[in-house]
């Protein structure tokens, strides 16, 4: 099977495990040093995590821990703050 170069991206939600366009999902990062970032740039270095743009995966994810489990660090109170915001900023209605 041989990919479009059109086709953007396709990343797993650690949430709901669905497949999006990188640019519809939050990447969050940890960096070596075990230092969580939200990537609003797509840039950082470090391993990356995604979630979908939605209140319900953000919940999901920090009830299960699939983002500590996915990014291999605590996720810290300040970046699910962060994601809430970034989702709440992005909503429709
Ligand atoms: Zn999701």
């Amino acid at each position: 099977m041989s990919q479009r170069e059109k086709q953007p991206p396709l990343r797993t939600c650690a949430a709901c495990r669905e497949r999006r366009p990188q640019q519809e999902l939050i990447r969050i990062t940890a960096s070596k040093d075990g230092s969580v970032a939200v990537d609003t740039t797509g840039k950082l270095p470090g391993r990356g995590a995604y979630l979908c743009n939605r209140a319900a995966c953000c919940g999901l994810a920090r009830k299960r821990g699939s983002l500590r489990r996915a990014l291999k660090c605590p996720v810290p109170e300040e970046i699910w703050q962060d994601i809430e915001r970034i989702i709440l900023a992005g909503r429709s209605d």
